[in-house]
């Protein structure tokens, strides 16, 4: 499901890198339109379906990981009275309450903050410990020994163990002042205060985190050897009395009624309040019935948040800038007027691409609906000039960069810059991947080093690489190179003057050209000036030279179209002819191995345990096999994984032999 793909992206950007691309409100949208399909259609609900998942899983990090004891859960939202008062209807008949039996609930504002799970031994605290995907978060014990708000000794009579719940988060105003600060430092800004909270606490360096203003308030519990109370409010007022802070707004209340009540009162003091919150949390307060109630997946029955509408202001747009992105890409930024969004004033708002402006109808000019949620890049969302006569914007056709043609492949919305290797927005980065691992390889040039000679002006294209001989001097003068590794450097890049005619091709970074689709390319054509004559004739009309790309296995018309592109532009042509006019690669022709399985067609089907699927048919491959994605009559061989089915019917009824992993693992070790 795509949806699910998406939300997966997403709460990986949020949760795990700190830098989301949406806004909550888009997120919260997403999730939901996610759980009514699933609720449709129980029997598609994915295993890695966001429902399953709260948060992300711990990201690859300095800091070491703990499993929660208990299982820190997330909240189903609510974004209107009506499903407030649904969501009560629900726990009462859950309860199979009479209507006038009394439901108290607690009632408090959702900050939007870090959560995090202290454990305190005979009140003593022992680890401190983030969400993370809810089950295994990030030590931070010694982080949040640099925050005020949370004792290393709670006061009183205390559990034996007590895990306390709650969020880290920073002030408005020393959020405002740390991005100040980091902006005259050349620091990183961060998007909003829950960013800036996290990020500051989730430093191998607990230093950085004493240097940040990071504050804490308790919500909840998690792990207790007893429980202080019989309701969610006793419980939260202890907590209190121990020395931990919980929110000022924290209230009981009767009904439903009182839950809009408070609901009011909270949105009505939002701009007011030191710190950003986005709702209002709802908790059924017996903790009995919270028992009772359990939770479905990741969220519990008994608990809900509130969310607050978008913000949002009118105001003109008055020009789209286009930005070009390290992959080419095209991103339309649009300029406004100054406005005040939410107490936040807004110059800028994403446009995303050019199906969003023509779904907008949005000219320089028109008077917009801008939006903005949790702090994130503001958005046009409606455009109240529409109908006026003008002419409707133009999305540029060439790269505003390099003037290259930009242009946006079959059924796909990025508008992207074919300049490629001439345009100043992607240089580095094309850079970089030509001398990468899986293409030209070279030793002793990394990013670093690639980003040095590229501002002092040596390397204006990839054959600029083979000319820094004639640099070795200048080289040596900069700060860190000595002879000898001045020497490797040119060593290795010497090395490469007879490249491998498929690496040189994917190092070209062409769209849709991978290492696979260019050894496919190569195995056909041997020589790389017969596939650009190829690709130039096809691109030209010529259906006989079009089919005979298309005939390759492998390669379908948007590698055909990519390559047309690519050669159409004079600045690649150039770049081109000047790399071949410094290293000379061989004839290609594929070398069979001699093994088992040399010139046999494979299948690979089911999970594989010890390999990736990529890495299965480079295996193939490296055996003079072919790796094919379906069985039929031509297949000699499958290979499958637990969970593996059609297919092995099918091969069973075709009669093609199938072997397991560890078999397949066998012939690959027999071939040496
Ligand atoms: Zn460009």
């Amino acid at each position: 499901m795509r949806l699910a793909k998406a939300i997966a992206k997403h709460n990986r950007l949020y949760h795990a890198e700190d830098a989301p691309e949406i806004t909550d409100q888009e997120y919260d949208a997403l999730v939901k339109r996610n759980a009514e399909l699933e609720a449709a259609f129980p029997h598609l609900v994915r295993s890695d379906s966001p429902s399953q998942d709260v948060g992300h899983a711990v990201a690859a990090s300095p800091l070491s990981k703990v499993t929660h004891a208990v299982r820190m859960m997330s909240l189903d939202n609510a974004f209107s009275a009506e499903e407030v008062h649904e969501w009560v209807a629900r726990v009462r008949r859950f309860l199979a309450l009479h209507e006038k039996a009394p439901l108290g609930f607690t009632a408090e504002d959702k900050i939007d903050g870090l959560s995090c799970s202290l454990r305190y031994e005979n009140g003593a605290l022992v680890r401190a410990a983030t969400r993370g995907d809810g089950q295994v978060g990030e030590d931070v014990t010694a982080n949040v020994a640099h925050v005020a708000d949370i004792p290393q000794q709670l006061a009183g009579s205390v559990p034996d163990v007590f895990e306390v719940r709650g969020e880290i988060y920073m002030a408005k105003e020393d959020f405002a002042a740390l991005n100040a600060a980091q902006q005259k430092g050349g620091g990183k800004l961060f998007a909003n205060p829950r960013n800036a909270a996290a990020g500051s606490l989730r430093q191998k360096d607990a230093s950085v985190t004493a240097a940040r203003p990071l504050k804490f308030w308790a919500h909840g519990w998690g792990a207790a050897s007893e429980v202080p109370g019989a309701t969610q409010e006793e419980v939260v007022r202890r907590i209190e009395e121990w020395g931990l802070p919980v929110s000022p707004q924290f209230r009981r209340v009767d009904d439903a009624e009182g839950l809009l009540a408070h609901y009011e009162t909270i949105a009505a003091a939002r701009p007011d309040l030191p710190y950003e919150i986005d709702g209002v949390v709802y908790k059924v307060d017996r903790l009995d019935y919270q028992q009772r109630l359990g939770a479905v997946g990741k969220a519990p029955r008994w608990a809900l948040a509130h969310k607050f509408p978008a913000e949002r202001a009118e105001t003109t747009l008055e020009s789209i800038d286009i930005q070009v992105g390290r992959t080419g890409k095209l991103t339309p930024v649009g300029r406004l007027a100054p406005v005040l969004v939410g107490g936040v004033t807004v110059t800028n708002v994403t446009l995303h691409n050019r199906d969003e402006i023509a779904r907008l109808g949005v000219r320089p000019g028109d008077r917009v609906v801008v939006q903005r949620a949790g702090d994130v890049i503001p958005q046009v969302v409606e455009n109240l000039t529409r109908e006026e006569k003008r002419p409707p914007y133009r999305f540029p056709d060439h790269c505003p960069e390099c003037g290259s043609e930009a242009v946006a492949a079959e059924g796909e919305v990025d508008v992207r810059c074919t300049g490629g290797l001439i345009c100043p927005a992607q240089r580095t980065e094309r850079l970089k991947h030509f001398v990468s691992r899986g293409a030209l390889d070279i030793d002793g040039l990394g990013e670093k080093t690639i980003d040095q000679f590229f501002a002092l002006g040596w390397l204006e294209s990839p054959a600029d690489i083979f000319r820094l001989k004639q640099r070795r001097a200048d080289i040596l003068a900069l700060e860190g190179w000595k002879d000898k590794s001045v020497e490797n450097l040119l060593a290795s890049i010497e090395a490469r003057r007879a490249p491998d005619a498929a690496r040189l091709l994917f190092g070209l970074g062409i769209r849709h050209v991978g290492a696979v689709t260019a050894r496919d390319l190569m195995k056909h054509f041997h020589e790389l000036p017969a596939l650009r004559k190829a690709a130039e004739k096809a691109r030209a009309g010529d259906g006989d030279a079009a089919a005979e790309l298309t005939a390759i296995d492998g390669i379908g018309s948007a590698v055909v179209e990519a390559l047309g592109d690519f050669f159409h532009e004079e600045h690649n042509r150039d770049v081109w002819d000047d790399i071949l006019s410094e290293v000379s690669p061989p004839r290609y022709e594929v070398e069979t191995k001699d093994s088992a399985v040399a010139g046999k067609t494979v299948v690979f089907t089911g999970k594989l345990e010890t390999m990736s699927r990529d890495e299965a048919k480079a295996q193939a491959e490296r055996l003079g096999a072919k790796a094919s994605g379906s069985v039929s009559a031509k297949t000699d061989l499958v290979v499958a994984g637990p969970g593996a089915g059609s297919k092995i019917k099918k091969a069973a009824e075709l009669g093609i032999e199938t072997i397991d992993e560890a078999a397949w693992a066998a012939i690959v070790n027999s071939a040496g």
